[in-house]
């Protein structure tokens, strides 16, 4: 079971996907459950190996398992907030869906160019959130659900257990986003309330022909649905801000604790480089390309004012970071590294 660079595998699962677990991450996760006997093996699996060096104590032991393999951890004030990636999906070209203005295509040509930026066979990454308030663990966006949908291994491996959500906010009704939301026709959040704007729910609900994803997650659902508006709590910390242009009624959330704040975009901020770098810049699923830019102007703009924390859902993991304002637009500086 145990290899010679010290890796233990776990026995195989069903689930798909489904990769090895380094031993200390293994240990961290049994302890953090109080499993602590269930470990004895691993243990004694490790003493068998002479040559194996120890373990060093770390402090990634007291907030869970180690960051990466699929989840980042970033302190806000006294909240946490894990970026749970629900993986990629392979993109052709990043040009034109990803900055769609027919007449600025060589423009943001020249960008993706300057910064080193794959324009063609990269991937699209989707960044769900799960901040914890100390009082409400509030899951942000569920990804795409079905055979593609990564959010449910990250999540375990990341040790936060769906029945431990209770509270499930969605930005908008796009099936990235809603996909995550039941499995086989069941509640993947069974103990959460869900949350979501009322206008956007009811744009969706109330299509002639709402799609297979609507209808499973949206529809079939709404009775655990709690609608808002914009500016409403949505749990003690965390509000609900206007961010229209994506969709129509499209929300965004900022999370505040002590002196420290997020915002939490979902796809209000668009790409991470074009959006940025070039006021005006749309995304081709932008419904309404004018006010989506009109919308980043103005958030952008708060969140360096603020100095707020920023996560955006299809910028590239672990899509947490900062902005920075430059003499035209804007730059997204990733988090540094911790991997506690
Ligand atoms: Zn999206």
């Amino acid at each position: 079971m145990t290899d010679t660079d010290g890796t233990a595998h776990l026995p195989k699962t069903d689930a798909p996907n489904e990769a090895p677990v380094n031993r200390r991450d293994t240990l961290r996760l049994l302890g953090a459950a109080g499993l602590l006997s269930a470990a004895a093996p691993l243990v004694g699996a490790q003493q068998a190996a002479p040559a194996t060096p120890a373990t060093p104590a770390t402090p990634a032991a007291a907030n869970g398992p180690m960051n990466g393999n699929g989840f980042y951890r970033q302190k806000i004030g006294d909240m946490t907030l894990t970026v749970v990636s629900d993986g990629t999906a392979p993109l052709a070209a990043l040009l034109p869906t990803w900055g769609a203005n027919p007449d600025r295509q060589a423009e943001f040509a020249a960008t993706l160019a300057e910064y080193s930026v794959p324009a063609t066979n990269t991937v699209n990454h989707f960044n769900p959130v799960v901040i914890d308030t100390g009082r409400h663990r509030v899951l942000i966006d569920t990804g795409r659900g079905g055979e593609s949908g990564q959010l449910a291994n990250n999540l375990r491996r990341a040790g936060i257990l769906p029945n431990t959500i209770d509270t499930v906010f969605i930005t908008h009704g796009h099936g990235d986003h809603i996909g995550g939301l039941t499995r086989a026709g069941s509640p993947v959040f069974p103990r959460a309330r869900h949350v979501m704007g009322s206008a956007e729910f009811q744009f969706w609900t109330t299509q002639a022909n709402p799609s297979a994803s609507v209808q499973a997650n949206l529809i079939a659902m709404k009775d655990r649905f709690t609608l808002i508006a914009p500016d409403a709590e949505i749990v003690p910390g965390l509000t609900a801000i206007a961010s229209p242009g994506h969709t129509a009624n499209h929300l965004s959330v900022r999370a505040t604790s002590g002196n420290q704040s997020a915002l939490i975009f979902g796809d209000a901020a668009g790409h991470f480089l074009l959006s940025l770098r070039h006021p005006g810049a749309y995304v081709g699923f932008d419904v309404n390309g004018a006010q989506a830019a009109a919308t980043r102007a103005r958030l952008f703009e708060m969140a360096v004012q603020e100095k707020m924390w920023v996560s955006a859902y299809h910028f590239p993991f672990p899509a947490v970071g900062h902005l920075r304002k430059l003499p035209v637009g804007y730059e997204y500086e990733p988090t540094i590294w911790n991997w506690s």
